[in-house]
């Protein structure tokens, strides 16, 4: 028996699976070259019986079939990021205990060495497919551990998140029901390949429903836009960072041209933003721009996606909408008891898509469940039957003068300001309050902001101890490769001024 994956990919043979720099691949290619390298992988071993392989390979036809080859080998995919630098590269690749590195001639300078010095058997991809294929590769079972993905590790050293065949299966069903997906989707592939939202929302979504997945090597606005030109997209899917480049780019074109790319913006049949808190602002310059209502869900690493908005029916901005199908979602107070509506309390997820365990890390695995409920650490609120995230309980509630608030909200609400272009609300501890509340902001080119004008314009918008504190006007927001705001790197700011 094969992964149903596997099985799926020799019912479409003949569809264009992907689409990248290198070429046009078919589902058939995919099956001949992930076949020659899991068997280049297992030299002569029946199975890798879930051995760690490390790879590190651009985005395209490549990186595909070397994430199927792993998997039909029998062996743990664990995607390396291609900015990261040898230190978290190293550490990614040690934690995991791997045994085996998979590099694109491009990566093989650092990570060559990185084998080398912890004993590793070092591959190239070149060099993987230029095996023979062996028709007798193992069988997996489903509940096998496929993939172990990093998290972002902003309030702690990165955990290895393990998921199973079977739980990817259930991630990768649950939005296929949900966004329709259908062979005939062709979704253009903007987003980094060590991350959840690129591998299984986009890339595994699109191959285990036979559509096309056409590839970009690197993220560029005028080549999106290019593409979306074109007008034969039928999704797309991106994080809120990414809508902002293409508005930007967008906007600096000429009125002919913003026409044409508008209009294939209309011919794509969804549009999802996730990852991070969409700002209604850029929802608002989207519908302007693309005529689409940005379909905003919530997910994380552990748990795959939770939260959608619908696909038919109507969105609500600032919010992510109601549990996806097969999903279960509720939420808790500190104890554990379930909240009313209105109320805000902890994100908890149960469902078949939720991940195995924390790689190593039986403690980690231990606390964060509760009869079988995944503790998110994000904290949201019921209204009108919606979700909205309040954000993560560690750095974006902010407990002050005997209030929590929501940092989310009032950047929401700052962001409103004609001055301000972009901003990161953060809690800095304070022996009278508890802890302040901080705004670092961006401004709008040539505009100049003072703390008092700020604050008499928020008090007109916010509860008064909402409104910033202290303010400090930065060129950027710091940012991680998925272009979410790092919040710590904000904290400091204010602790060291
Ligand atoms: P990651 O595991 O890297 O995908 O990060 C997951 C985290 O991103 C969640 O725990 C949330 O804090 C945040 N997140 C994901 N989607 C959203 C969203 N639509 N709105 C606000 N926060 C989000």
């Amino acid at each position: 028996m094969n992964l149903p994956l596997i099985d799926r990919a020799s019912e479409y043979a003949d569809n264009i699976a992907i689409v990248a720099t290198g070429g046009v691949f078919t589902y058939r290619d995919l099956l001949h070259t992930s076949g020659q390298i899991a068997t280049g992988l297992l030299q002569n071993a029946d199975d890798l019986q879930e051995q760690r392989v490390a790879y590190l390979i651009p985005s395209g036809f490549e990186y595909v079939a070397t994430q199927w080859g792993i998997w039909r080998a029998g062996g743990i995919a664990v995607p390396l990021c291609t900015v990261h630098p040898r230190p978290e590269l190293e550490y990614v690749i040690t934690n995991a205990g791997a045994s085996m590195i998979i590099a694109h001639p491009d990566f093989a300078e650092i990570l060559r060495p990185i084998a080398q010095s912890h004993n590793l058997r070092f591959v190239l991809t070149s060099d993987l497919v230029a095996e023979s294929s062996d028709d007798r590769l193992p069988t997996i079972e489903m509940t096998r551990r496929a993939l172990i993905l990093y998290t972002s590790g902003t309030t702690g050293k990165p955990k290895g998140v393990v998921t199973t065949h079977q739980q990817i299966q259930a991630q990768v069903t649950s939005l296929i029901a949900a966004w329709e997906w259908t062979a005939d989707d062709r979704i253009l592939h903007v987003l980094p390949l060590h991350h959840i939202h690129g591998i299984i929302n986009v890339l595994t979504c699109a191959l285990w429903a036979g559509a096309q997945c056409h590839m970009l090597a690197k993220f560029d606005a005028e080549t999106i836009w290019n593409r979306i030109g074109v007008g034969e997209l039928t999704l797309f899917m991106a994080v809120p960072t990414i809508y902002v480049k293409l508005i930007n780019a967008w906007e600096a074109m000429d009125r002919d041209c913003q026409q044409h790319l508008s209009a294939g913006c209309a011919n794509i049949r969804l549009m999802v933003s996730g990852s991070a808190a969409l700002p209604v602002t850029v929802l608002e310059k989207w519908q302007e721009i693309g005529s689409h209502f940005l379909l905003e869900r919530y997910g994380m690493t552990e748990i795959g996606m939770a939260l959608s908005n619908p696909l038919h029916g109507d969105r609500s901005a600032g919010s992510v909408g109601t549990p996806l199908p097969q999903v279960s979602v509720r939420l808790v107070d500190d104890n554990g008891a379930l909240v009313p509506p209105g109320t805000p309390g902890e994100i908890q997820v149960k469902s078949h898509g939720v991940f195995l365990e924390y790689w190593q890390n039986p403690a980690a695995t231990a606390k964060a469940f509760q009869s079988g409920w995944f503790w998110t650490g994000d904290l949201a609120v019921v209204e009108h039957g919606n979700y909205r995230i309040l954000g993560r309980i560690s750095v974006d509630i902010i407990k002050t003068g005997g209030y929590k608030v929501s940092a989310l909200e009032i950047e929401e609400v700052l962001r409103l300001h004609p001055d301000i272009q972009e901003c990161a609300v953060v809690g800095v501890e304070d022996p009278e309050w508890g802890e302040r509340v901080c705004a670092a902001i961006v401004l709008q080119p040539s505009r100049q902001l003072t703390l008092a004008s700020l604050r008499s314009w928020a008090k007109e918008q916010l509860a008064v101890y909402k409104v910033p504190t202290q303010i400090v006007v930065i060129a950027e927001l710091p940012r991680n490769v998925m272009g979410k705001v790092t919040k710590p790197p904000v904290v400091e700011l204010f602790r060291s001024s």
